[in-house]
């Protein structure tokens, strides 16, 4: 696979993480100033030294206590005694030919997850993970053949931010001509299950002093967990992207088991009332491709019929479908997309269609899946022909 490839990458950690539990990174401020306070820093100063620290960590992207070089050298080495902001380990950094960055990094318990780098003329995107694997089994997503699964803690997910970020060079944080501008929760799991965490996560790397990134650039996509979408949009603020894939409920439910549970009804009534949706902030309707299952001129009418009835600002995003290995499904030809596309369009609605990027190295949607388990799946494979030959 990554011989097509630009290939493998030097990868770029200074600090190896030891400890997850003793890392600062994906703190709040507030839980930072506790971590200060507990190594003998007085109670005036915190705040002081907590902006200290942020700075080095998020403006200025260093991975020791060593370089904060403003913070007293008593405190730095207390600092260095019982805390750390090093980097997770890096398994994998993939360059694609088209531009596109795949990194695998793995977190001292053994679990690992994939971030993915898009860049564009305008914009450079960062998808990114927000659990290990996913509890939903949708048909035609690879994640969701995992079955293990843990939610991503706010360290974990921050820190795919900053391995990108190494690995772009974007240290300190460039006040103007970023590559990494724009980030989407579209990687591995199902962000508003584990919504606490992604919040705090997100928050850390909205903060001004820090990254900086504007909500307006943050995308959260999820499968359809209504309860929690109206929480997303009033404490985070950000761009909502629901997966749709099907008009109908029987077509939906058969391959996206979630909306047994969450119907479309309940689904577009939630995105109607989504907090901030307008016309100058679509919610966006990723729509994959599959060949016959929901493709057709009535099902790209009936989704145009649909938006309009719940009177949703809305753009769709049709996505050709990526195949993996076993999903039994095609991707729909290119001049049936093309044809859906013109249907939508011509209703007044935007509908283009999502390149596919970073193949080679099997970075496009719907094909993440951790090393670890493609490893264990593997081994067992392994094992199972080496018990049928003995
Ligand atoms: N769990 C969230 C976010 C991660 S999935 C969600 O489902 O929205 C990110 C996007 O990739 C979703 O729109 C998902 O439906 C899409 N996707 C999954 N498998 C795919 C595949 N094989 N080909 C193309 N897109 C896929
Ligand atoms: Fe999970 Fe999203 Fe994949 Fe469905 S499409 S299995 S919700 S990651």
């Amino acid at each position: 696979m990554q011989t097509t490839a630009l290939g493998k990458e030097p990868i770029v950690v200074a600090r190896p993480l030891q400890g997850a539990t003793r890392s600062l990174v994906g703190l709040s401020r507030d839980e930072i100033g506790e971590r200060l306070k507990a190594i003998g820093v007085a109670d005036k100063q915190i705040k002081m030294r907590v902006q200290q620290v942020w700075h080095w960590m998020y403006h200025r992207g260093v991975q020791s206590f060593e370089e904060m070089s403003n913070v007293s050298k008593d405190l730095r080495e207390k600092l260095i005694a019982h805390y750390e902001i090093g980097r997770p380990e890096i398994i994998e950094s993939l360059l694609s030919e088209d531009g596109t960055r795949k990194w695998l990094m793995r977190f001292p318990d053994g679990q690992d997850v994939e971030t993915v780098f898009i860049p564009d003329d305008d914009r450079g995107t960062l998808c990114v993970s927000s659990q290990v694997g996913c509890t939903l089994t949708c048909k035609f997503c690879h994640t969701g053949t995992q079955n293990l699964v843990r939610n991503l803690t706010p360290q974990e997910i921050v820190m795919q931010v900053l391995v990108a970020r190494d690995t772009l060079g974007e240290w300190p944080s460039p006040i103007e001509g970023r590559l990494l501008t724009n980030i989407v929760l579209m990687g591995m799991g199902e962000p508003l299950y584990n919504f606490d965490n992604v919040k705090t996560a997100m928050q850390v790397l909205m903060d001004e002093q820090g990254i900086s990134l504007s909500r307006r650039r943050i995308t959260l996509s999820t499968s359809g967990v209504v309860p929690e979408m109206k929480r997303c949009g009033e404490e985070l603020g950000v761009n909502l992207a629901i997966s749709l894939h099907a008009v109908d409920n029987k077509t939906r439910s058969d391959i996206m088991p979630i909306n047994n549970k969450y119907p479309l009804e309940e689904l577009l009534a939630a995105c109607r009332d989504y907090p901030g949706a307008s016309n100058a902030r679509r919610i966006t309707f990723e729509y994959i491709m599959l060949k016959g299952i929901n493709d057709s001129d009535e099902d790209a009418r009936e989704l145009v019929r649909l938006l309009r009835q719940y009177n949703i600002p809305a753009k769709v995003n049709l996505i050709p479908f990526n195949p993996w290995p076993g999903s039994g499904y095609e991707r729909s030809s290119n001049n049936r997309v093309r044809r859906f596309s013109d249907i939508i369009f011509e209703a007044g609605i935007s509908a283009p269609i999502r390149a596919t990027r970073g193949q080679d190295i099997l970075a496009a949607c719907g094909q993440l899946k951790s090393e670890s388990q493609k490893k264990r799946k593997s081994e067992i494979l392994a094992e199972e022909k080496r018990g049928s030959v003995s």
